[in-house]
């Protein structure tokens, strides 16, 4: 099995980069089907930095007119979420009456994901989904619907394709899970 160190943590693969990429062309096709008929300009919102590669991915692969842009949180510090959602950099745009698809790269305890909504709700959109790339389905622990998880996943801590252990391995084309020593 390929491993790579990150610091102190040793980390194999765990998804490779073709199996992320299907996923990914999967749930495209269903946010496709979807949307094709509502009508406006839906929002991609995604949340920085995690979802980076994940939303590059996605959206070459949507078919209806659409927008991008990005908000900031952070929550994690090195391998457990510290439960506390800070903004970095907040919401930009007017989403009244649009369609708004948040794309996360992994939904865990979801904290920060029911930040962004109840943040979100207030701007009185005319839909809010959740598109992420991965879902821990064992640790959540909110009842906002994750309408569209590319990939579900045990418990297990992991890096690459946009996620980071203390900001490294983002670059990663592979997804990693954390070896247990
Ligand atoms: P939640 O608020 O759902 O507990 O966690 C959300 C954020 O924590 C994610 O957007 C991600 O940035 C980070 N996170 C959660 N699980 C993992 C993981 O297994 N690995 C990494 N690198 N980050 C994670
Ligand atoms: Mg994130």
């Amino acid at each position: 099995m390929q491993r790579v160190t990150l610091d102190d943590k040793t980390f194999e693969v765990s998804i490779p980069n073709a199996e992320i990429l299907a996923a990914i062309d999967a749930l495209a096709a269903r946010i496709n089907a979807d949307y094709r008929d509502r009508g406006g300009v839906p929002l991609f919102l995604g949340v920085l930095n995690g979802a980076f590669m994940f939303i590059s991915e996605l959206l070459q692969k949507i078919n209806f007119p659409c927008e991008v842009s990005f908000v900031k949180l952070s929550s994690y510090h090195g391998t457990s979420s510290t439960g506390t959602v800070t903004e970095l950099i907040g919401l930009k745009d007017n989403i009244k009456g649009r369609h708004v698809i948040i794309v996360e790269d992994i939904v865990d305890t979801g904290e920060s994901v029911a930040h962004l909504m109840n943040s979100l709700t207030g701007h009185q959109p005319a839909s809010i989904e959740i598109a992420t790339m991965l879902f821990k389905p064992g640790s959540y622990r909110k009842d906002f619907n994750i309408k569209y998880p590319a990939m579900e996943i045990p418990n297990d801590f992991i890096v690459g394709f946009g996620l980071d252990y203390d900001q490294l391995g983002r670059n990663l084309r592979d997804i990693y899970k954390i070896v247990d020593e």
